[in-house]
């Protein structure tokens, strides 16, 4: 949905008509004005939507201008999030801060909208209960008051699919309808969930089954970081007491107690610095040892190469990097990530090297998918050595082979030649294993998550881009 700057339906609430921010009375006019508009076929406007109630903003984090490249330029669209009918607020995805003054602004004084929030955010995050009733230390009395105003929220599971080899894919659909996936992978030492940024990619990676579809809004921090809480629910893995306690980053006090969830990849659908502020506030959340506790060394970021976003990345998240690098031509590089022809290999791999936090202690892997006959010879693999050199780069590279999907332009490299490739970077001295394509049978591996949802066609980015350039004025 676009928002315009004027309403062109007089049925809705205007400047001036709108009740007071905060109150439901608010919530209800912004929900009538979104839903009106969307029944009339009009666009509401963004003016009448924002004064309608600053209380909404509690339900929909931030909604900054989105950048959506298309194959390589910036089109800036406004993101869609549906607010709940019922005018409650959900709280999941919401800082402690945030929490005590939407409690403030519910009635709560000033102390006791501090020390409430407080103690929520460590049921929700810490111990992940989602039902107030659970919230023992809160008075029975104080329960009823946040369940009329507040809900605990998890994004809705709608199919869940074990592989045969441990993996396991949930299809999960947002409150407003949209669907997207999330795997979690077991192996013998730990256990890695593949979270999803975006409901399908902006971005064209021909390899990338994501890539064929289109985008149709990022995920708030609520649904990234509920992601996590989810897969703790199914795995039965809250736990009883406090983590915090222990050192954060101290990796034994970590796997001690036996977990299974202990490392997070943003890896699933979407390209994660296309939707900063979000990722971060939700990484945020995950890394607060009052919260989720999980470390930040136990956290990896992939991106395909949104060059100007990775020194925030590393200055304001603090996770691990991943680079889907994947060519080292810049003709090859174009055609299979073509974001390439805007960020350039050169660029890519300068901020790598300025990464903040990237050391030989804490590596930037470089992720390569092997194609067969494209990025997959001998001096590909020699030349990919001498880029990481020549840029001194603390690295490590991923081999990926290509997982497969229907219609897909490109066949994975042979066992040799992934062998051979692996080899000759290795013998550079530079780690260079193979991954094991892991749930392929269930198509969760790799580049295998879609859902149902179609690629908007060029010319379509291009109108919305000119409709959001008119409506900017
Ligand atoms: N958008 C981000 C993160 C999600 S993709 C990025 O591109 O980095 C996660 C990883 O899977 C990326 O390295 C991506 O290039 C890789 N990938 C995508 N499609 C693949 C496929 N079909 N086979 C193997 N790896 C694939
Ligand atoms: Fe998007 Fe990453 Fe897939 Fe490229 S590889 S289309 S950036 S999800």
């Amino acid at each position: 949905m676009f928002f315009g700057n004027t309403c062109h339906d007089d049925r809705l609430p205007q400047r001036g008509e709108v009740p007071e921010p905060g109150t439901r009375q608010g919530v209800r006019a912004s929900i009538f004005a979104a839903t009106q508009c969307n029944r009339a076929g009009t666009m509401p406007s963004l003016l009448c939507l924002n004064r309608a109630d600053t209380y909404m903003r509690g339900i929909m984090a931030h909604t900054p201008l989105m950048p959506i490249p298309g194959q390589i330029d910036p089109v800036p669209v406004a993101r869609e999030i549906t607010p709940r009918e019922d005018g409650r607020v959900d709280l999941i995805g919401l800082p402690r801060q945030r929490i005590a003054e939407l409690f403030a602004q519910a009635g709560l004084d000033a102390k006791q909208a501090k020390l409430r929030s407080r103690q929520v955010y460590h049921w929700l995050y810490h111990r992940g209960v989602s039902d107030f009733e659970a919230m023992t230390d809160i008075a029975k009395t104080m329960r009823p008051w946040l369940a009329e105003r507040f809900v605990i929220g998890r994004p809705e599971i709608v199919e869940a699919q074990h592989s045969t080899d441990g993996t396991r894919k949930w299809l999960l659909r947002t409150a407003d309808g949209h669907d997207f996936e999330m795997v979690f992978i077991p192996d013998a030492d730990r256990g890695t969930l593949c979270v999803s940024s975006q409901v399908g990619c902006t971005l064209n990676c021909r390899f990338c089954h994501t890539g064929t579809m289109k985008l149709v809004r990022n995920l708030t921090p609520g649904e990234i970081v509920g992601q996590v809480m989810l897969a703790r629910d199914a795995l039965g893995e809250w736990p009883k007491g406090r983590m915090d306690v222990a050192d954060e980053e101290d990796e034994a006090a970590y796997t001690a107690d036996g977990r299974l969830l202990t490392n997070i990849v943003m890896m699933g659908m979407g390209e994660p610095l296309y939707n900063f502020d979000n990722v971060r506030d939700a990484l945020k959340l995950v890394m607060d040892g009052d919260g989720l506790a999980l470390s930040k060394r136990r956290i990896t970021l992939s991106t395909s190469g949104v060059v100007p976003m990775m020194e925030r990345c590393g200055e304001e998240i603090g996770v691990n990097l991943a680079v889907s690098l994947h060519a080292v031509t810049k003709e090859v590089r174009d055609e299979i990530v073509p974001l390439n022809r805007k960020f350039g290999i050169e660029d890519l791999l300068e901020a790598c090297a300025a990464y903040p936090g990237a050391s030989n202690a804490r590596r930037i892997t470089f992720e390569y998918v092997m194609l067969k006959d494209r990025n997959d010879s001998d001096d590909d693999a020699r030349e990919l050595v001498r880029l990481i050199r020549k840029y001194k780069l603390p690295a490590k590279v991923n081999l990926i082979p290509f997982n497969p999907w229907p219609g897909a332009p490109y066949e994975c490299s042979s066992p040799e030649r992934i062998r051979r490739f692996s080899d000759i970077v290795f013998e550079a001295g530079i780690s260079a294993p193979v991954r094991t394509p892991r749930g392929r049978d269930i198509d969760a591996a790799c580049g295998q998550l879609k859902t149902a949802a179609e690629k908007k066609s060029r010319s379509e980015l291009d109108r919305l881009y000119a409709e959001k350039q008119a409506s900017l004025g």
